[in-house]
């Protein structure tokens, strides 16, 4: 590098940024001078939580602990249930394709396309054959379209993406409802649940979204620098123990119980999303979801009372209205795809940032 960084000058710019943000998915609600510490501490969970390794400076113990809480709020069944800190939202999702490959070698993949593009990229490194399904204009996966394609492929295992809130408008795919179509074309299936966004929304709300694995989830990803916080990308995947076994052993030959995506892996993350989930409590993580929800309630009608075509989807944190001008996008940092814009009232999100934004565009709207 030809400059020297100014870290004073870097860290004032970033503070303002992180401040100014309303428009992704990333709480900002936390100060981690508590954590610090470890970050003296050489930490790397290398391999399976699960399984000792000789290299001791790991946090593997905690990681189990966030694996285990994360499992019981997603109803993963005690008896067959798997998990492990990931790199966030994306290798989760490769994770649960990687299982649901190794089951249905011949499956065919389904989802809309709302979905991430972090599945169409994990489809393609994976080679697995695919099918997008059309979304209502809510951004749901449109069941009859899915029904339909369902029926001409039947021969074959369907796997299935299900979107649990869009990075869009947030919207939720029913898996209650794609389970019972599945079942009805008797046909063997793997439902993975995209969660990356509402894996920690969707457990606190009322009623209770078809999403987990009691409503037929497979696996499950989640980010944790989303909704839950956190300075660095993490996130947590959770499987079927017996599925996972599957690939443990088809690379024994190696002589490894090496169960996730990397190798080295990161000891921080596990310790901060155990502290975050510590601290929080289910009570703490209940009430930021309703404080969400009351924002983003708030939100749609204040736009709504100015004229503005504002709406969102039932229960979401994610308000969309049509796409402003570039200068609003710049100074709130908002997401636009094919003219519309959301902001997304996650925990650190606070009325005064909501109400600077709601002056902006309607100064806008008048000018
Ligand atoms: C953010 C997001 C991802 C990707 O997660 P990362 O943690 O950024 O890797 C995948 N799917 C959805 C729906 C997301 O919102």
């Amino acid at each position: 590098m030809s400059e020297t960084v100014d870290f004073q000058q870097l860290y004032e710019e970033l503070f303002h940024a992180n401040a100014a943000s309303i428009g992704y998915p990333c709480a900002k609600d936390y100060d981690g001078a508590e954590m610090a510490p470890f970050l003296n501490i050489a930490l790397n969970n290398v391999g399976d939580p699960r399984t000792a390794s000789t290299y001791k400076v790991d946090s593997r113990a905690v990681e189990r602990e966030v694996v285990r809480r994360v499992a019981d709020w997603v109803r993963a069944p005690e008896d067959d249930r798997w998990g492990y800190v990931t790199n966030g939202g994306t290798e989760g999702n490769l994770y649960g394709l990687y299982l649901a490959r190794e089951l249905y070698p011949d499956g065919v993949v389904y989802f809309s396309e709302d979905t991430h593009y972090s599945i169409s990229k994990n489809v393609h490194l994976l080679n697995m054959r695919h099918i997008m399904i059309r979304s209502q204009a809510n951004g749901e996966m449109d069941y009859e379209d899915l029904r339909e394609t369902l029926r001409i492929h039947r021969d074959r295992p369907a796997i299935i993406v299900a979107n649990i809130g869009t990075t869009m408008t947030e919207a939720k795919d029913d898996i209650g409802r794609i389970k019972g179509m599945l079942r009805g074309f008797a046909m063997r299936h793997y439902i993975h649940c995209d969660a990356a966004l509402c894996g920690l929304i969707a457990p606190f709300l009322e009623p209770r979204p078809p999403f987990d694995f009691e409503d037929g989830a497979d696996s499950l990803a989640i980010s944790g620098h989303k909704f839950l916080g956190s300075p660095m990308p993490c996130g947590v995947v959770v499987a079927k123990q017996r599925n996972v076994d599957r690939i443990a052993r088809s690379i024994a030959y190696i002589d490894s119980l090496d169960t996730t995506i990397t190798g080295s892996r990161n000891g921080f993350t596990p310790l901060w999303m155990y502290w975050r989930l510590h601290s929080l409590g289910e009570e703490g993580l209940r009430r930021r979801v309703n404080t969400g929800l009351d924002n983003a309630a708030w939100l749609l009608e204040t736009l709504q009372a100015h004229g503005i075509e504002a709406w969102r989807n039932p229960n979401a944190l994610t308000v969309m209205f049509p796409a402003p001008s570039k200068a609003i996008i710049d100074r709130f940092q908002l997401a636009t795809h094919n003219g519309w814009s959301h902001v997304i009232c996650m925990p650190g999100v606070e009325r005064e940032h909501l109400q600077a934004f709601v002056t902006a565009i309607t100064e806008q709207e008048e000018a």
